[in-house]
């Protein structure tokens, strides 16, 4: 199945591309066999074997301690690397035959820490991709506001600030309006909400969960934090030194007998002294 154009690109309605969505009845993701290795001058193997699939308007959650590989899985699927082995399936074709450009224009990418270009205003932040598809000044606009909405942001208040006027969570909001902007089928989020402190953090999770169930989209969401996990995926993978180790619903996971499985779920345990 070929996706030449992505459909914002066309002004196709958020309703439609849901359609579209739906209609796409293989995976929205694959890796098959995948493994990306750095070629210096002592060669060194960052993923190994790597092999799941995502289905279109599911939750992937990729959980894994520091270092386990969880960005650089996110930057195979859009094309920022080059699988050394095996390959990455994106909407039918493999990341190696799209145009990365138009690939990339398909998949709205939070990445950490939001960022955001500090010299831009929050609607010319939102506005980056709309404008590089020549979008109009009136839609744009329209669409800036209704984003921000959508994430809790009043636009009149907010459109005209830049990001040091924001507070590290209403910047993170705007990260994920600017990844929303022409509609992606797919997105990639690493650590969305890292930095946050407790209360504000539990708060955007459940204003997410809710977002993406509506929204119906395919996302890739990068955490180390297990009630995250639990709270937003279909579907869990717990990664250690570049392998997948566990690939679970979150019904299941906290069952799984393995020692890394019991590292994270550990985590979860009540404070000492807290009652019940
Ligand atoms: P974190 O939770 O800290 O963001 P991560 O799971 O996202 O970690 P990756 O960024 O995918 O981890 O990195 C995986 C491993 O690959 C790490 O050990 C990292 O040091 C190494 N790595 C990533 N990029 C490079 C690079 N360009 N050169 C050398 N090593 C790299
Ligand atoms: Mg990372």
């Amino acid at each position: 199945m070929h996706y030449d154009v992505p459909s914002g690109e066309r002004g196709v309605s958020i309703e439609m591309n849901a359609k579209t969505t739906a209609e796409n009845t293989g995976p929205a993701i694959q890796f098959q066999d995948v493994t990306y290795s750095l070629n210096g001058s002592v060669p060194r193997t960052i993923v190994s074997d790597i092999r799941f699939s995502v289905a279109s308007g599911q939750t992937l959650v990729l959980l894994g301690r520091s270092g386990s590989g969880k960005t650089t899985l996110l930057k195979l699927i859009n094309s920022l690397l080059i699988p050394t082995a095996g390959q990455v399936i994106v909407r039918g074709r493999a990341t190696t035959d799209w145009d990365p450009i138009r690939l990339r224009r398909g998949i709205g990418y939070v990445i950490q820490d939001a960022g955001l270009f500090p010299h831009f205003t929050v609607a010319q932040n939102i506005a980056l991709v709309p404008s590089l598809e020549k979008w109009d000044a009136a839609r744009t606009a329209a669409r800036v506001d209704e984003l921000l909405s959508l994430v809790g942001l009043e636009p009149a208040e907010y459109r005209s600030r830049r990001p040091h006027e924001l507070s590290g969570g209403q910047r993170q909001r705007v990260g994920v309006a600017r990844a929303l902007a022409v509609d992606p089928p797919i997105l990639l989020m690493d650590e969305p909400f890292g930095a946050l402190d407790p209360v504000t953090r539990a708060e955007l999770q459940r204003e997410f969960s809710a977002l993406a169930r509506r929204l119906g989209k395919t996302i890739v969401f990068v955490t180390h934090d297990l009630r995250e996990a639990l709270l937003l995926a279909s579907r869990i993978i717990l990664l250690e030194s570049g392998r997948i180790i566990v690939d679970a619903t979150p019904q299941e996971f906290p069952r799984i007998d393995h020692p890394e499985v019991t590292a994270f779920t550990a985590c979860l345990a009540p404070l000492p002294g807290a009652s019940a």
